[in-house]
């Protein structure tokens, strides 16, 4: 994970201390709920952690939960997940074949005057204080490839010169030597389907989107 130098913000000490040591997939999924790494559990429902099977040969990394997800505590349900869903069934995959999950697992958001809950991303400071799950996680789903959705979660491990336009369908080395991996995964980088749902040009951002889960998809098989 690329992450700035220092303390994160205030008293917060990052989520290292919640994640119990040796811990399996299930034990990580209710430590989780404890967790007080940074400021997001204050407002929001649950965290929401990964899905999908503990040994997926890839695994999909988005920003954070949104508001259906903080309902339900799942990852990917509301209309982005949808999109995500078709997406990935373009690629030749099935969501139940993929580990999906997001490098801050609670949802920030701030209120219209209605009460509405309105996305918001993540600061550097939170994700960087959210980390640790996400290693967590590949340490024990140990995915051939993390396809990463997304300005946040490419900055998350790329820093913060990453670019969705100019890295997108590539396929990267992991780029820290952080990760408790024999062999680090590969990377391959694309849009969130939030963006493609926002786009003027749904059609061919799709197209696109699923043209580089088809790249991670090679990717896989190669390994
Ligand atoms: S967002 Fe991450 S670090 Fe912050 S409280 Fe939630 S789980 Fe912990």
């Amino acid at each position: 994970m690329n992450a700035p130098a220092g303390p994160t913000r205030g008293s917060h000490r990052g989520a290292a201390p919640f994640i119990p040591p040796d811990a399996g997939m299930p034990d990580l999924a209710v430590a989780v709920q404890g967790c007080r790494g940074c400021d997001l559990y204050q407002d929001a429902t649950q965290a929401v952690f990964g899905a999908g099977p503990t040994k997926a040969r890839v695994m999909l990394v988005g920003e954070q939960p949104g508001d259906q997800e903080d309902r339900s505590g799942e990852p990917f349900v509301g209309p982005a997940g949808r999109l995500l869903d078709t997406a990935l069934e373009e690629a030749g995959f099935s969501r139940p074949e993929v580990y999906v999950t997001n490098v801050v697992k609670h949802f920030r958001f701030t209120r219209t005057r209605g009460r509405q809950r309105i996305h918001k991303s993540p600061a550097r400071w939170q994700v960087t204080a959210c980390g640790p799950w996400l290693l967590a996680e590949l340490a024990q789903v140990r995915p051939d490839v993390v396809v990463l959705l997304g300005g946040t979660a490419g900055q998350a491990v790329f820093g913060p010169d990453f670019r969705v336009t100019t890295m997108r369908g590539s396929v990267l080395p992991w780029p820290q030597d952080d990760l408790p991996l024999p062999s680090p995964p590969w990377c391959v980088p694309t849009a969130h389907p939030s963006a493609v749902l926002r786009s003027r040009h749904r059609d061919e951002d799709l197209a696109a989107l699923v043209a580089d889960l088809r790249v991670a998809a090679g990717t896989s098989a190669e390994r």
